[in-house]
């Protein structure tokens, strides 16, 4: 008799939330790391979790509402449990509208978010006051939006591996035997593995850069998208600033595309330019061939599955993530869009 019921390799975001999920149906799991928890993209400072925009709805989509709709009551049991706290706030989102064309867009957006967020959260247009806090809007009206949150990434996988060894659940770093199915959540490492099986491109990994300014007293105040820019809020005094995306890169160290980042952060919101940096950090996104998420069957190794693709939004998707990869490998419920498999997608 196996002691194991479901082994997930790979302690990031995805490996974690799938041994989490697991655990709360009562299966015995093993999760084996190679080097560390969140020794990969999930070890980072940002932590945003925010909607894609509320059109042209597709299963990404649909998936990802679910996910942050779920994520306050998630986090806050796994907070419970472990007796740490992952960060977790919804703060809501602010974006200045920068002319005509940018409001007429969010006003259409407004309305469909309406109905596609199914009254749970709103996206609405608001006056700027001109607090420090605010982005400089040109049209003088933001987007506000309240489905959006944030996490700290480091807390949020130390609470998670926390409740996960509260629960009972095995952590092995290093190597251990597999019992049972196996989930492989092994990130950009996991996206290489893939690609040399098939002999064709599965995915890549996608580096970031991120940074850290200490500037306490706006730890409630709603997160930022200024230009392409997540400055985040954290319930620690810092405020997080990303991300650089780099597809050609020959090492995984800070540069000086971090000192450019912070500089634009410190453009866009005048703020930041007194506050001292605290870290700064570079990891590799696990973007799938798709784009999207890549959950399902590993083709051709039976009893292997796989739960990878988080790319840009792997924080903000993984209960669903997980929800979705255990139903299929514990109890025999495929309900994964078809676009997510790696079979359909990627054979
Ligand atoms: C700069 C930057 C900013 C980001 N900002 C955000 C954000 O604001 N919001 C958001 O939602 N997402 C964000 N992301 C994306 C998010 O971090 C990733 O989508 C997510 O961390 C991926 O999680 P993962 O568990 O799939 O991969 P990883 O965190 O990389 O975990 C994979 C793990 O598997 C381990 N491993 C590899 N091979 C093996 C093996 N053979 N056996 C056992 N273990 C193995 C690795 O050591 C690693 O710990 C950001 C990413 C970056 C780089």
């Amino acid at each position: 008799m196996t002691r194991v019921d479901l082994t997930v390799q790979g302690g990031g975001i995805f490996g974690l939330s799938v041994a989490w999920d697991a655990v709360q149906r009562g299966a015995r799991v093993r999760l084996i790391e190679r080097e560390g928890i969140g020794a990969g993209a999930s070890g980072g400072l940002v932590g945003a979790l925010t909607p894609h925009t509320p059109e042209g709805w597709n299963p990404v989509k649909a998936f990802q509402l679910a996910s942050l709709l779920r994520a306050e009551s998630w986090w806050a049991e796994v907070d419970a449990v472990s007796g740490l706290s992952s960060g977790y706030s919804r703060v809501g989102r602010l974006q200045p509208l920068a002319d005509e064309a940018a409001v007429a867009l969010a006003r259409t957006r407004a309305g469909q978010a309406d109905t596609l967020w199914q009254g749970k959260a709103v996206w609405r247009i608001i006056p700027s006051t001109g607090e420090a806090w605010e982005p400089a809007s040109p049209s003088g009206l933001l987007i506000h939006d309240t489905l959006s949150a944030r996490l700290s990434p480091r807390q949020a996988v130390a609470s998670l591996e926390a409740a996960l060894r509260a629960k009972g659940a095995e952590i092995v770093i290093g190597s251990a035997a597999e019992e049972g199915p196996v989930v492989w959540a092994t990130g950009a490492a996991g996206l290489e593995a893939l690609t040399a099986h098939l002999g064709r491109k599965a995915g890549q990994g996608v580096k970031g850069q991120a940074v850290s300014v200490h500037l306490p007293g706006y730890e409630s105040q709603p997160q930022l998208f200024i230009d392409g820019l997540h400055i985040v809020p954290h319930a620690d005094g810092t405020i997080a600033i990303g991300s650089t995306t780099e597809n050609q890169w020959t090492h995984l160290d800070t540069d000086t595309q971090s000192d450019a980042l912070l500089e634009r952060a410190r453009q866009a919101l005048p703020l930041l330019r007194e506050a001292p940096e605290v870290a700064r950090w570079a990891g590799l996104r696990p973007r799938a061939a798709s784009r999207g998420p890549l959950l399902g069957l590993w083709p051709g190794r039976k009893g292997h599955f796989i739960a990878n693709g988080g790319f840009k939004i792997g924080f903000g998707v993984a209960p669903e993530a997980a929800r979705l990869i255990c139903d299929l490998v514990l109890e025999g419920r495929d309900q994964i869009p078809s676009d997510f498999k790696p079979l359909d997608r990627v054979l």
